[in-house]
């Protein structure tokens, strides 16, 4: 597996004495993944220290970048999803699109580890950042650690997929988007999760419910950095991602199962996860 920090996201501060440190995000958070024996007492006390400044809110952790997300489609799932018979013409240009979409695909993940610092009863602050629903502060109430994320299926493949004609073909195209931005958004969190640690986790998206509005966009951008900067994805004035095959929110760690799904009675979505449950609000958040 490709390293998840890499050297630019090291911190340095200075430790109790007058030496100054070096730690990599993994170690202020993983002391696990380091061999003890190794380290001096001095790196000790520099790694205590910069635990409690994490905590305190002092120090900030560096937003992470994935640039090498997986991005390859299973064509046989693609072409059931578009209807088409394998040997029709149709099915040959999806498979000629999908071709020259896996040339240019480069999707990307932006991400940051971050803590909750105060719960109220339907908002929860994060790293300085107020979020307001009572669903994401019912959700996280077990957890102090969270994972605000966004990831793309790129702008190369935007680029790519406006210049193709035909009503037909555009369609064709933005399921191929469509299809490895899921590759891209399952190989990030298999990472995260395996790097992390964080065994089942779950996740929030603002705008996905009328709990957690899409204007909340803006502050998880800004708690994850400048996305736009990271991995080129940007919002527009209603608070749409650009690119659109982009994903963002927050995940977490926890051993309740839930889907944004289970509280939207939305129906016939094609993108449904989990059956709605109409008494889930009662039981649960209200
Ligand atoms: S049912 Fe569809 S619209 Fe509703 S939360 Fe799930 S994916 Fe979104």
């Amino acid at each position: 597996m490709t390293p998840l920090i890499s050297p630019q996201a090291a911190i340095m501060f200075s430790g109790h004495n007058t030496n100054t440190f070096r730690f990599t995000e993994q170690e202020l958070t993983q002391v696990d993944i380091i061999d003890l024996k190794k380290e001096s007492c001095q790196y000790w006390q520099g790694i205590g220290e910069g635990k409690h400044r994490l905590r305190r809110g002092i120090l900030k952790l560096e937003p992470i970048i994935m640039s090498d997300l997986k991005s390859d489609i299973n064509t046989t799932s693609l072409l059931q999803s578009l209807r088409l018979d394998e040997s029709s013409d149709d099915a040959k240009t999806v498979l000629g699109l999908v071709e020259e979409a896996m040339e240019l695909a480069k999707p990307k993940a932006m991400f940051k580890e971050a803590f909750i610092d105060e719960t109220g009863n339907d908002y929860v602050v994060i790293d300085g950042f107020r979020f307001k629903s009572r669903v994401l502060r019912v959700n996280l109430s077990e957890v102090h650690r969270v994972f605000p994320y966004v990831v793309t299926a790129g702008r190369e493949l935007e680029e790519w997929s406006s210049g193709i004609d035909g009503m037909l073909e555009q369609y064709w195209a933005d399921q191929i988007k469509e299809f490895i931005l899921g590759t891209a958004y399952n190989d990030f969190i298999a990472r995260l999760t395996a790097a992390y640690g964080l065994g089942t986790t779950a996740s929030m998206n603002p705008g996905s419910l009328e709990d957690w509005p899409i204007s909340e966009q803006r502050k998880l951008f800004s708690l994850i950095g400048d996305p736009l900067q990271g991995i080129g994805v940007e919002l527009t004035d209603s608070c749409l991602m650009v690119p659109a095959k982009s994903i963002s929110g927050i995940r977490y760690a926890t051993e309740i199962t839930y889907e944004n799904c289970q509280l939207c009675s939305r129906e016939n979505c094609p993108n449904r996860r989990a059956p709605y449950d109409p008494l889930l609000w009662e039981q649960r958040y209200k």
